[in-house]
């Protein structure tokens, strides 16, 4: 029961429980209440000793319970920020992250006609795209029938209705095609390393993180792949691990990309690398 429980009793209660684990608490908290109170953080601090709704307390409470238990706060509250735009995701995507929007920043310095993203996951780098370029015919694959039920939500919902989505493993749907530039965001965590198995990410799909060959199988495909599914001057970036700009860019150059170049995340780790194909068409 909520007797006379306040909104600022809530969150002192909600932020005593997260304190015991690794979540941000007064973020989450804060979060929290907001879904279940339907009062923004700001309404709440005006009146501070308002009492919480029964209704709201019970949903406040089991939300806190996942949130102990470890669910992403992007998977209780069903929506994350990316860019300048909102997200529906669920347990079938992964979490977009901010080193995303990187990649998403580097591909929209060149302008492309017809783009191709592998593994679009809730849609986040076609639906980006998509908004910025609103002529480009944008194709987005992906391998999980369930993700691309998200992906095309959240692109109905972002006036980005125009991508393509196509079920199948990376390029296998749009054999036969060619783009101005080919994005992707693919698994890089190697089979060894604990990361996917800790914290928020134990909630996210497993196949949207791991791949062989230490993290480069899928990184490692999709290059190989590119030349035939690009255009002459065509361009490839690619998300990867603080630690594979190397074996990435060493990849690109000898499937005949140039002007190879890596950028850094905001923790200024090597995240994203891109390049182009010469001018004379490929197989
Ligand atoms: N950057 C993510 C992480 O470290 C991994 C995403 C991915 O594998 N594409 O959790």
């Amino acid at each position: 029961m909520s007797d006379g429980v306040t909104l600022a009793q809530a969150q002192r209660r909600g932020v005593e429980l997260l304190a015991a684990t690794p979540a941000d608490a007064d973020i989450d908290v804060d979060w929290l209440l907001t879904a279940a109170t339907g009062l923004s953080a700001a309404q709440r601090r005006a009146h501070p000793e308002d009492p919480i709704t029964e209704t709201a307390w019970r949903r406040f409470q089991a939300l806190l319970q996942r949130r102990y238990r470890g669910e992403p706060v992007a998977y209780l509250l069903g929506r994350r920020g990316f860019l300048d735009f909102e997200l529906v995701v669920t347990s079938a995507v992964l979490i977009p992250r901010p080193e995303t929007e990187h990649l998403v920043e580097a591909a929209l310095e060149t302008p492309a006609a017809r783009v191709l993203e592998l593994g679009t996951g809730s849609g986040c780098i076609a639906i980006a795209l998509a908004r910025a370029w609103p002529a480009a015919t944008v194709d987005a694959t992906d391998c999980s029938a369930e993700a691309l039920t998200v992906a095309t939500q959240n692109a109905a919902i972002l006036g980005a209705d125009g991508i393509r989505f196509r079920l199948g493993d990376w390029y296998e749907p749009v054999s036969g095609s060619r783009y101005n530039l080919i994005v992707a965001n693919p698994p890089y965590i190697g089979e060894q390393a604990p990361e996917p198995d800790q914290g928020d990410a134990r909630f996210e799909p497993r196949l949207a993180l791991r791949a062989e060959e230490s993290g480069l199988a899928a990184l490692r495909t999709i290059i190989v792949g590119a030349p035939r599914h690009l255009e002459p001057a065509g361009r490839i970036w690619l998300e990867h691990g603080y630690d594979q700009g190397p074996a990435v860019r060493e990849c690109l150059a000898a499937h005949g990309f140039q002007a190879i170049e890596t950028r850094r995340d905001l923790a200024g780790h090597e995240r994203v690398s891109g390049g182009r194909l010469g001018d004379t068409p490929h197989e």
